[in-house]
């Protein structure tokens, strides 16, 4: 691929030296788990995204089932999310114990607030919000049904580290956030890793407890708990990567508004719009495009690489059919598996790759209509 949709390659070249320096520091110390790299993280993750307290975990799904069970969601409560997310938003809610409860989205990925009420039920415990391509959800709605009815409020940000609604970040809005750095994700570790964040300085020291198996200290354990640890070498690998989230979200924002100013026009795409209140980081620059499979077909062939969040809705994947949704069940976040496609959008790309990407989108429908 001339164009490739992702090229971590390019990202990590330049930060090469500061990485292995990094490491280095670690080997030289000797302490793999915990210690000093992953309290400095930490520190400075919550710092960066405005709230007082940060946990590190092994990836964004433990930070998720720890959140969950942490608010004492478990066998008997209902929570509900979205059908459109990656797997983990409604896994980890069967991994709590409890039973996801799915809504529709709107036309821009997010929850739809109004559609929460008829999914209430006396058995609902809390709400997952997915601030899914890095755009925050309606949060104001959302927290106003929350707070009516008594529910707890995770926030998924896997997708979305600094993004921000009414000059709120994500994270800080709800009782708990959850972030995945995941290779692919804007702020990213050299393998897995996660983190929570929250208001409450109990709650975090739980969180902490509840990633090391319970373990409150190195012989009691006051919980059944699992092994959900920040591993040092991530935590080293994050500090540096830190410095420069603000720049490459810069940069991913710039290319959105390069896209949007360079397809618009063209009835067949459609990119959601950045309301005021919300700013979103693009993670994902996915927009719905007619006749999606052959635009894709045709990018690929002049060598421009694409991706597909996510194909499949949860609720039709083999797991989640047990859910008990049919298909149809959520027209919008349906239509949007069969038309979205997301376009490259990395810090590293050009302004020229994006011009020939969107000169091979306006080739594409001009062959087409012709
Ligand atoms: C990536 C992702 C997760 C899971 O994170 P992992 O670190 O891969 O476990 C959860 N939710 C969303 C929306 C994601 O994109």
């Amino acid at each position: 691929m001339d164009i490739p949709y992702i090229d971590l390659v390019a990202q990590h070249a330049p930060l090469k030296a500061e990485l292995l320096q990094a490491v280095a520091g670690v080997i030289d110390h000797g302490q793999f788990v915990l210690g000093p790299e992953v309290a400095e993280f930490e520190h400075r993750f919550a710092d960066l995204c405005g709230v007082p307290y940060a946990a590190g975990v092994s990836s964004g799904t433990d930070a998720l089932v720890l959140a969950l069970r942490a608010l004492g969601v478990g066998p008997g409560d209902e929570v509900i999310t979205v059908p459109n997310s990656f797997v983990a938003s409604v896994s980890c809610i069967e991994l709590a114990g409890a039973r996801p409860v799915l809504v529709d989205v709107r036309d821009d990925y997010t929850i739809d607030p109004e559609k929460i009420p008829a999914a209430l039920s006396p058995r609902t415990k809390a709400i997952l919000p997915v601030h899914l391509t890095g755009r925050p959800c309606d949060m104001d709605p959302l927290m106003a049904i929350a707070r009516q009815h008594g529910l707890a409020v995770v926030e998924d940000c896997a997708q979305a580290v600094t993004a921000e609604y009414a000059g709120r970040r994500v994270g800080s809005i709800g009782a708990i956030g959850c972030f995945s750095f995941h290779p692919l994700k804007t702020l990213s570790a050299l393998g897995d890793a996660g983190a929570i964040t929250c208001h409450d300085a109990g709650l975090c020291e739980r969180l902490k407890v509840m990633r090391n198996l319970g373990l409150r200290t190195r012989d009691d354990c006051v919980e059944w708990s699992g092994n959900s640890r920040l591993d040092a070498v991530q935590a080293a690998m994050l500090a540096v990567k830190l410095k420069y989230v603000d720049g490459w979200t810069e940069r991913r924002r710039r290319h959105a508004a390069e896209y949007r100013e360079r397809l618009a026009g063209l009835p067949w795409i459609r990119i959601p719009e950045d309301g005021p209140t919300r700013k979103a980081v693009y993670h994902t620059l996915v927009v719905e495009a007619d006749d999606r499979d052959a635009l894709r077909t045709c990018l690929s062939a002049r060598g421009i690489g694409t991706a597909i969040h996510y194909p499949v809705p949860v609720h039709l994947t083999t797991a989640g059919r047990s859910l008990g949704y049919p298909a149809g069940s959520f027209p919008v976040a349906e239509r949007q598996a069969a038309r979205i496609v997301s376009l490259p959008v990395y810090p590293e790309l050009t302004t020229s790759q994006i011009d020939r990407v969107c000169d091979a989108i306006r080739a594409f429908y001009a062959d087409r209509r012709s």
